[in-house]
């Protein structure tokens, strides 16, 4: 394929690329030691998926006798088609594999290292050259920059020639700093980690966090790194995946937002290309209400961008505006609902647009990840899919995978998906999306 798309992966959580295989070659030596009913797993699968899974059972009828006991433990791990839609499923799901990784992490090293071989050697035989990996830890600050390190240093053995692994380190948007500063801290300690440790992350639960939290971390991190431009990190960020907790206007702002504050590339922004119609249509009144700092917010950018917004079309009355602002302020902690109309439809799809001419100004990337937008991000069918809309823009985008292991997908079955669902060729896509590789965040750095 030209410029071999299905090579390079930018958008990957290690612990979501174990296939099911994996889970058997790593599960095999210790599952009957695993305690499975730790943090009340068992019993939480058990009630999310209305089953009766029996762990000891399902690995032991896998290895012997593969031929019918392997199917049953897949079926048990891969989040499928037929599960699309309920977060709270593939979570459960992950966890079978993620109960495995941590026992795995609890034993020290030699095991840590051997479960992340098993999943890079998995990418490397499907022919990936370039992979960045997301993966974060826990424990108390000496052990978590451990197992960073450890990270780290196994991906940087992993690299040849052929096959060049990166690292990023995931961020808990409910308090960043304390992780950023073991991150720096790693990198005094350990300078030799940074060629492979290369950026952060702001991943899970998005809503209840808006971008605007994190101005403060992004003027730490730009200080960081002019201070440290050896050990220069850059920021990747969820966004605009799950957004039921606002309107569609802040849905796309936010995805604005996020790359305003320096993120260089960002995961999915299903809001900027969801049509606003199937976006409401997902739940009764979905979108309807948001906080009322929200839509404050929202008034602020409008204001902001009222000549951009209407030269689109998109209606800015100003003082109706101001006045609504006055009126908001004396009810800060409130929400407010506004209902749809087409018109408003017909103006959020302006407001994506807008919103997409102004990623491509900024050479801002989106990772987009087919198959995990239909079974986890809401989408509901390939027609509908918001790849479409980013496809026509001129914004950089990459195809990516974000758990290929639970989703049991590769880069190429994803590359394949678009290739079925949209008019592209293997020539013309690989022309309008270009080498993914130049979006590598080592090519990124002080971009
Ligand atoms: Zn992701």
């Amino acid at each position: 394929m030209p410029n071999n798309l299905a090579g390079c992966d930018l958008h990957l959580h290690l612990a979501g690329s174990f296939y099911a295989e994996d889970l058997l070659a790593i599960g095999a030596p210790i599952f009957r030691d695993l305690d499975w009913n730790r943090r009340d797993f068992l019993s939480g699968y058990n009630t999310s998926m209305a089953t009766n899974l029996d762990p000891v059972q399902l690995f032991a009828q896998a290895l012997d006798h593969p031929e019918t006991g392997f199917p049953p433990l897949k079926a048990a791990y891969v989040f499928g088609a037929e599960d699309s839609g309920d977060f709270e499923r593939f979570m459960w799901k992950y966890r079978l594999f993620s109960h495995v990784w941590s026992d795995g992490w609890e034993q020290g090293r030699k095991t840590a290292v051997s479960m992340i071989t098993q999943a890079v050697n998995h990418h490397k035989r499907q022919g990936l050259d370039y992979a960045e990996y997301r993966a974060g830890f826990w424990g108390e600050d000496a052990l978590l920059r451990q197992r960073m390190q450890i990270c780290a240093e196994t991906l940087a053995k992993l690299s040849d020639a052929r096959f060049t692994a990166r690292y990023i380190v995931p961020l808990p948007r409910d308090d960043p700093m304390p992780t950023y500063a073991q991150v720096r801290l790693l990198l005094e300690e350990q300078p030799h980690v940074a060629k492979t440790l290369v950026g952060l992350d702001f991943a899970s639960r998005e809503e209840g966090f808006p971008p605007k939290l994190y101005r403060p971390f992004f003027q730490q991190l730009q200080k960081d790194n002019v201070t440290n431009p050896e050990q220069w990190l850059s920021v990747v960020y969820h966004v605009g995946e799950t957004f039921f907790d606002k309107s569609l206007e802040s849905a796309a702002r936010w995805c604005h937002e996020a790359a305003l504050l320096g993120a260089k590339r960002l995961g999915h922004c299903i809001a900027l290309g969801l049509d606003p119609a199937v976006a409401v249509s997902r739940r009764p009144q979905a979108h309807e209400a948001e906080l009322v700092s929200e839509r404050l917010d929202q008034i602020a950018y409008d204001l902001r961008y009222a000549n951009p917004l209407r030269t689109l079309g998109v209606r800015i009355d100003e003082a109706a505006l101001r006045a609504e602002q006055a009126a908001l302020l004396q009810r800060a902690d409130d929400w407010v609902e506004r209902p749809y109309t087409s018109q408003r439809l017909q103006e959020v799809r302006q407001r994506q647009t807008f919103v997409l001419q102004q990623l491509a100004q900024m050479r801002t990337v989106i990772e987009c990840c087919p198959t995990s937008n239909l079974r986890i991000g809401g989408v509901p069918d390939a027609e509908h899919h918001p790849i479409h809309r980013l496809l026509a823009s001129d914004v950089n985008l990459c195809i990516c995978t974000d758990d290929p292991g639970v989703f049991d997908i590769t880069l190429a079955s994803e590359i394949e998906w678009v290739l079925c669902h949209t008019e592209y060729t293997p020539e013309s896509l690989a022309k309008r999306l270009g080498d993914p590789r130049r979006f590598a965040l080592q090519n990124l750095t002080a971009v």
